[in-house]
């Protein structure tokens, strides 16, 4: 067994899951960004718990397609009504400032105020939650309850932003193994005041990388925290030459409400990564669901991009746009659920598991069927369905093709993974298949 197995402790899990709701919590009202020093505050708080590297990546770095935008704080905003009261106040909620809002002083009417507010008619009552990152504006997001109340006269609208030339922040981490192939783990930290997108997905890559930091490990891991989109472009960016050793992956993100497991597939559909999470998901959770790859959704889109086409899938509960929360000030920390978080810590560490004790198995007599029965491994008699050890046999042999082991054989198959170990031992002694490193 893998060492990852020992993870699997009802008790463990248990823990690993009240860890990251505590973290979830502590970290959720800072007002994260694509870049700026809520994000920074983030990662600092995550690398007090595991060894991850911050990276400063310049306003102006060309990055693929894109470039570093500017990097964006701010100290305070807040909109006085006529009678010079503050209406609208980030210090209130997170969610009130358009992200990357320009900086604004002026006295403007209701009308020009309502061309820059966002509210969500069909929840009165949840404060949306937008971005304008690649368009110079400004804006605040209020409740539509609070909208429709305002009246009419001059508004004060005060938001002290700097846009300035800084920089991207993401992290990493590397749990070396024995083998320099990678796994990757990766989340987005941009956004500010959400419960389950995204600071459940921080949390529990945290308290897993946690885990992976101190266990001896086959295959390496590479833990990757980095802003959406633009983040996951930057470390692309930075490690173009090195993402050939990933072998498979995951990004994470949404893993604290009560939706069902949901398992998006990369862009291969059938890698071992896909093999592997489908089945894990499935077995876990009676309502997972398991959707095939589409170019929207979270970094997947990235990593599995043409050029890249990593094997790397994505694992949510309920994905993006899923739930009525997303997005809105409704997505609180209420919404997380502690069975949830631990159901979600599981399914990871079992797909890390699997992987990671998926020996990758080589043929030693390609080309064509080799003859079993001269070595004993075949009934001496054809004319009716082989026994399932020889079934089983002929599995791995089909696969050991330097790419499958015994986990992702049984997927395929749908034979047990015990018989399939026990046709590969007898394979391995016969001398015709080779497990990697053996
Ligand atoms: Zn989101």
């Amino acid at each position: 067994m893998s060492s990852i197995g020992t993870l699997l402790d009802r008790r463990r899990l248990r823990g690993m899951a009240e860890q990251a709701m505590a973290l979830a919590r502590e970290i959720f009202p800072l007002p994260r960004s694509i870049t700026g020093d809520g994000v920074r505050a983030t990662l600092r708080r995550v690398a007090e718990l595991i060894p991850i590297e911050t990276v400063e990546v310049p306003t102006g770095t060309p990055v693929l397609d894109w470039e570093v935008p500017l990097e964006w704080n701010y100290s305070e905003a807040y909109v006085l009504d006529p009678q010079g009261r503050r209406c609208i106040d980030v210090a209130n909620h997170g969610l009130h400032l358009v992200g990357y809002s320009a900086p604004f002083n002026g006295r403007i009417s209701l009308d020009e105020l309502q061309t820059h507010l966002h509210s969500i008619p069909s929840m009165p009552d949840a404060i949306p939650y937008r971005t304008s990152y690649y368009r110079e504006s400004w804006g605040f997001c209020v409740t539509d309850s609070v909208r429709r109340a305002l009246p009419p006269g001059e508004y004060e609208v005060v938001i002290k932003s700097r846009l300035t030339n800084g920089s991207l922040s993401y992290a990493e981490m590397l749990a070396r193994g024995t083998l320099e192939r990678e796994v990757l783990l990766s989340t987005h930290t941009c956004h500010p005041t959400l419960a389950n997108d995204n600071c459940a997905g921080i949390a529990v890559l945290s308290v897993i990388a946690r885990e992976l930091s101190r266990l001896p490990l086959r295959l390496s891991y590479r833990i990757v925290f980095a802003p959406g989109t633009i983040g996951a472009i930057t470390w692309l960016a930075r490690n173009r030459d090195n993402v050939s050793r990933v072998q498979g992956g995951l990004v994470l993100g949404l893993l604290g409400d009560r939706g069902p497991l949901t398992y998006k597939r990369s862009r291969r559909g059938d890698s071992e990564t896909d093999r592997i999470a489908a089945g894990i998901v499935k077995r876990l959770d009676e309502r997972a669901r398991v959707v095939p790859f589409s170019p929207y959704g979270y970094d997947e889109r990235q990593y599995c991009s043409p050029g890249f086409d990593l094997p790397v899938g994505r694992l949510t509960r309920s994905p993006e746009g899923g739930y009525p929360e997303y997005h809105t000030s409704a997505d609180a920390l209420e919404l997380l659920d502690l069975d949830a978080i631990e159901q979600s810590i599981e399914a990871v560490i079992r797909f890390l598991e699997a992987l990671d004790g998926n020996v990758h198995l080589t043929s030693a007599a390609p080309f064509g069927e080799p003859r079993l029965g001269k070595r004993g491994l075949f009934r001496e008699t054809g004319g009716r369905s082989p026994s399932e050890f020889e079934h089983a046999s002929l599995w791995v042999l089909n696969q050991a093709d330097g790419k499958h082991g015994v986990t992702d054989i049984a997927e395929a198959s749908g034979l047990s993974a015990e018989l399939l170990e026990s046709a590969s031992r007898a394979l391995v002694s016969a001398g015709l298949v080779q497990g990697e490193g053996q």
